[in-house]
C-alpha cells in the first residue's frame, strides 16, 4: 500500500498538569518532568514535521503551559512553518503570557471546560478555583482575538450541563465546541463507574447535538464525539491508524495514538533516535495495523472496513484482551453484549468516587 504521509502532530510537551481530571486520557504511568524533550530537540522534530509533511501541530499535555519554553516552542513552530493550535486548561497562563504567544505566532487556542460552573468545574478538574482562573483567561483570549476552540469533555456527571456549554462557547465568541462524550483509556478506564454515561443521556446528548447543529448553523461548528459503547458501530480511530496524524509524548516516543503504549507486545521508537520520517513509514508501531490487511474476520469481508478501520486498536485491547480484534463496540463483534451489558452496569453506580489522576512529585509551575 501507498503510505500517506502524516497532516497532523499531537506533541504532548508534559505530563505535568495542576489539574487532576478523572477522565485525562494521559497514561497510568506517566514521565518524570526530568524525561522531558529540551526546547531544540523540540525544534528539530517540528522541523522534521514540516519535512514529512505535517501541517498541523497541536501543542498539548498535561497541561502545555507548565513548560516554562511554551513561547520559544511556538516560535520554533512558526519557524518551522507549522499552523500552531495550544490545547490548554487555561492554568497557568497569564495576560502577559498569552500576549507572548501571540507575538509568537500562535495561531490558534483550544481551551478545556470541565464544568459549566465552579462547583462542577472544580470537583472534576480536582483543582479549587480553576473555573474562576478559566473565565479569566477566556477573557483574555477574546481580547487578544485568538480563534477559539471550547472542548468539553462530557460524562454522566456533567451531560445535563450539554446545553450550557454550547452558550457559553457562544458567549466566548468561539467559531467551534469540541462535544466529546469520554472516551475510556488512560485514567478514565479506571473511572468507568463513576463517568459511564446512562443509555438515556447519550440519546439525549446527540438529540441537543443535532437540534443545535442546525439551529447554530453559520455561528458555532459542533465536532462531536458521542458515548461510543452505547453505538452500534466504532468510531474511525486517529482517521486509521498510521493515516493522517501522530503524537509524541514528553520523552520522545512516538505513537500513533496517545494510548497505542496499552498494547503491551508493540516497541516504539524514540526521536533520539530515528529520524520522524523513518519512524512514520518504517516503524514497526506504525505498520502493525495500517490498512487494512492484519484484519480479521469480520472486518477483513466488512464493507466498512475503509470506513471505521475496524475501530480503535486500544479498545480491543482494554476489552477484548486483542489488539488486532474488531472493536467490541461494533454490533459485528462476538463483545457487542457484553461491552453493552457493561456499559449499563457502570451506568448504574450511582456517584462511584472519582480516582484523580496522579503523578509522581506533580507540582504547578509558576506562570514565565
Ligand atoms: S485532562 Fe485534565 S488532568 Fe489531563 S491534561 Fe487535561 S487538564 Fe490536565
Ligand atoms: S466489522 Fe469491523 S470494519 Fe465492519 S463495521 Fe465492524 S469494526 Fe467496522
Amino acid at each position: 500500500m501507498t503510505v500517506p504521509h502524516p497532516i497532523a502532530m499531537l506533541a504532548e510537551l508534559t505530563y505535568r498538569c495542576p489539574l487532576s481530571c478523572p477522565y485525562c486520557s494521559n497514561p497510568v504511568e506517566m514521565t518524570r518532568q526530568e524525561a522531558e524533550l529540551d526546547t531544540d530537540t523540540w525544534a528539530r522534530v517540528f522541523r522534521e514535521a514540516a519535512d514529512l509533511g505535517v501541517l498541523q501541530l497541536h501543542l498539548s499535555g498535561g497541561e502545555p503551559a507548565s513548560r516554562r519554553d511554551l513561547t520559544d516552542l511556538v516560535t520554533a513552530a512558526r519557524e518551522a512553518g507549522l499552523y500552531t493550535n495550544l490545547i490548554t486548561s487555561g492554568i497557568g497562563l497569564t495576560e502577559k503570557r498569552l500576549a507572548a504567544l501571540d507575538a509568537a505566532g500562535l495561531d490558534h487556542v483550544q481551551l478545556s471546560l470541565q464544568g459549566t460552573n465552579p462547583e462542577m468545574a472544580d470537583e472534576i478538574g480536582g483543582y479549587k478555583g480553576g473555573f474562576k482562573r478559566k473565565m479569566q483567561v477566556a477573557e483574555w483570549i477574546g481580547k487578544i482575538g485568538f480563534p477559539l476552540t471550547l472542548n468539553a469533555v462530557l460524562h454522566r456527571r456533567n451531560l445535563h450541563q450539554l446545553p450550557r456549554a454550547l452558550e457559553m462557547a457562544q458567549e466566548m465568541g468561539a467559531r467551534r465546541i469540541e462535544v466529546a462524550t469520554v472516551q475510556f483509556h488512560g485514567w478514565a478506564l479506571k473511572n468507568r463507574d463513576a463517568l459511564m454515561p446512562t443509555r438515556e443521556q447519550a440519546r439525549e446528548a446527540t438529540q441537543i447535538v443535532t437540534e443545535a447543529r442546525t439551529r447554530l448553523k453559520g455561528r458555532l461548528v459542533i465536532d462531536y464525539v458521542p458515548a461510543d459503547y452505547h453505538e452500534d458501530y466504532p468510531k474511525r480511530c486517529m482517521g486509521g491508524w498510521g493515516t493522517s496524524g501522530l503524537n509524541v509524548i514528553p520523552d520522545g516516543t512516538v505513537l500513533p495514538c496517545h494510548a497505542a503504549q496499552s498494547i503491551p507486545h508493540l516497541s516504539f521508537e524514540r526521536v533520539q533516535d530515528r529520524s520522524l520520517s523513518d519512524i512514520w513509514y518504517q516503524g514497526a508501531a506504525f505498520n502493525a495495523y495500517r490498512g487494512t490487511d492484519w484484519m480479521a474476520e469480520p472486518c477483513q469481508s466488512c464493507e466498512r472496513k475503509t470506513v471505521d478501520f475496524g475501530g480503535c486498536r486500544c479498545q480491543a485491547m482494554a476489552i477484548v484482551g486483542d489488539a488486532a480484534a474488531t472493536d467490541p463496540v461494533c454490533i459485528k463483534s462476538p463483545h457487542h453484549g457484553a461491552l453493552q451489558a457493561q456499559a449499563d452496569t457502570h451506568a448504574a453506580q450511582g456517584d462511584a468516587p472519582l480516582i484523580y489522576r496522579e503523578m509522581p512529585g506533580k507540582q504547578a509551575e509558576p506562570a514565565e
